[in-house]
């Protein structure tokens, strides 16, 4: 590409940045928390359609995927999930192919007292934009979807196919990107601008979802030691699953990139029910639990060892050695992924970098998961993640940098004319 016309792209996605920023704030005004993306999906459908794309929107059957490599259990309502794919087919084919993905799904917003405005009523200030999703990643998704409309607006149009995919479950199961692979997309690779700080995810771990069930036997509280509080016993096992972070990550020294970190393993017991009435004793609670795997982890092997350490925590109570927990699996059960086999992809990427930004990408080695592992572990399409800076990502007044959004917009659309090719529209 010469640098006129790399010039060019790089101004249009300036000039359209206002509408760029006003299209994310509807998008991120949406509460498209589990279960309520369809209007998501709707707005993101109409954004294609009015673009002039091939859209496919389909509801996702879940019997489809459930026997696929990374499937996660699904536990809720799934008659609504939906994906949306918009498809652009070159008039000539020049170059090579590419799938752009964002997750339309956000986490909920937690309590609302925390927020210092609210979640879902996006705000611009201090060169920020604050809300649910503003990072994580609405903003990377309409961040993509401008970035093709920069190319054309240089009067330019890329000359491979291109999909852009909006799917939901990222943040639970991603059975979402994993029923685009179903349905039959496939690219040369897959780029998925989440919000990496401007670093180019390397290595990224796998997450495991479970609910421990724990049984009580309920007593009047006057004669607690007759009975055994089900919330106490969880305790119980929380702390054994905790030894059983440590061992893990002990065992996370010997990878070749998540070595270089302190703590890359992280177990949390992310929601906790349990009991009916403060002067009884609870004979029941639920703890629903993540832990993380490493790239090369066997999940069915580390299943067992969560599957173990919860046993054996059992046969060391009282109660609970003759009344064994259960262990359900309640959403992620994702492999850990290394970006491989990316050499001519990243290339592209490179360029498009050093374009914006100066110098080459920094790696980063990611404690939670994306989406890409599907990609590049079930059809060995190398897959980057790069995106935008932000924070307090699933905390409270989550945001992203308009700055950074911007640059990270620029270096998408010249990524996408790199690697896509372009010729004069
Ligand atoms: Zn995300």
């Amino acid at each position: 590409m010469d640098a006129d016309t790399q010039q060019r792209i790089l101004d249009a996605v300036d000039a359209g940045f206002e509408a760029q920023l006003a299209t994310t704030s509807d998008f991120v005004a949406i509460p498209s928390t589990r279960g309520a993306e369809g209007p998501c999906q709707d707005m993101i459908g109409d954004l294609l359609c009015e673009r002039g794309y091939e859209v496919d929107d389909w509801h996702i059957d879940v019997d489809d995927l459930k026997d696929l490599r990374g499937f996660g259990p699904i536990e809720h309502d799934f008659s609504k999930a939906r994906t949306v794919v918009g498809t652009y087919r070159p008039t000539s084919n020049g170059g090579k192919s590419l799938i752009l993905q964002g997750h339309c799904d956000v986490v909920p917003a937690g309590p609302l007292d925390l927020w210092e405005t609210p979640p879902f009523s996006p705000v611009i200030k201090d060169g920020k934009m604050y809300g649910r999703g503003a990072c994580d990643m609405k903003s990377g998704t309409i961040g993509a979807l401008y970035a093709l409309d920069a190319i054309r607006a240089a009067g330019l149009k890329p000359t491979a196919r291109i999909h852009f995919q909006s799917v939901i479950e990222e943040e639970s199961t991603g059975v979402g990107a994993l029923s685009t692979l179903q349905r039959g997309y496939r690219a040369d690779a897959c780029f998925i601008p989440e919000p990496t700080n401007g670093k180019m995810v390397r290595s990224q771990v796998g997450v495991i979802w479970f609910r421990l069930k724990v049984r009580g036997y309920p007593v009047h509280v006057a004669h607690a030691g007759s009975g055994s509080n089900a919330i106490m016993a969880a305790y119980h096992l929380i702390q054994a699953l905790q030894k059983l972070e440590i061992e893990w990550n002990e065992r996370a020294k010997q990878d070749r990139h998540f070595k270089t970190l302190n703590h890359p393993i992280n177990f949390n017991p992310g929601i906790i029910k349990g009991g009916d009435w403060a002067s009884s004793v609870p004979a029941w609670c639920e703890v629903d639990c993540r832990i993380a795997v490493l790239p090369g982890w066997s999940v069915a092997d580390h299943q067992k060892e969560i599957l173990a350490c919860v046993s054996a925590a059992a046969r060391n109570h009282g109660f609970l050695a003759n009344n064994p927990p259960e262990v359900e699996w309640s959403g992620f059960l994702s492999e850990g992924y290394e970006l491989t086999n990316s050499a001519a992809p990243e290339a592209a990427f490179g360029k498009a970098f050093n374009a914006v930004y100066g110098g080459a990408a920094e790696d980063l080695v990611f404690t939670a998961l994306t989406d890409t592992r599907f990609y590049g572990l079930n059809y060995d399409i190398p897959s980057l993640c790069f995106g935008a800076t932000g924070a307090e990502m699933h905390g409270f007044n989550e945001y992203v940098d308009l700055e950074s959004l911007k640059k990270s917009t620029k270096a998408t659309a010249l990524f996408i004319a790199e690697w896509c090719g372009v010729e004069k529209g």
